[in-house]
């Protein structure tokens, strides 16, 4: 009898959805975790004081994003940290 050391196709395919299923949730938690914006720069009003931070999502690179409207990259979900901004 031979050993069964080669997986059906089927087996197969059942352990790529597995290893697809954890990398999705990896993904997701990394997305929680806030990263600070790359590229960032200091918006400043009038009077020359600092009122928002405006920079680029860490993960999809999204330009122009800003402290002001949102916690979250509106295109990828990517939660930024905007320190004592956010
Ligand atoms: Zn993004």
């Amino acid at each position: 009898m031979a050993k069964k050391n080669k997986l059906t196709p089927e087996e197969e395919l059942q352990q790529y959805r597995a290893i697809g299923t954890v990398n999705e949730c990896q993904e997701a938690r990394e997305k929680q975790t806030a990263k600070m914006p790359v590229d960032w720069s200091e918006l400043k009003n009038f009077n020359l004081q600092v009122y928002a931070i405006r920079g680029d999502c860490p993960s999809c690179g999204t330009e122009g994003l800003i402290s002001t409207t949102g916690r979250y990259c509106p295109r990828c979900g990517q939660a930024i940290n905007w320190g004592r901004w956010g």
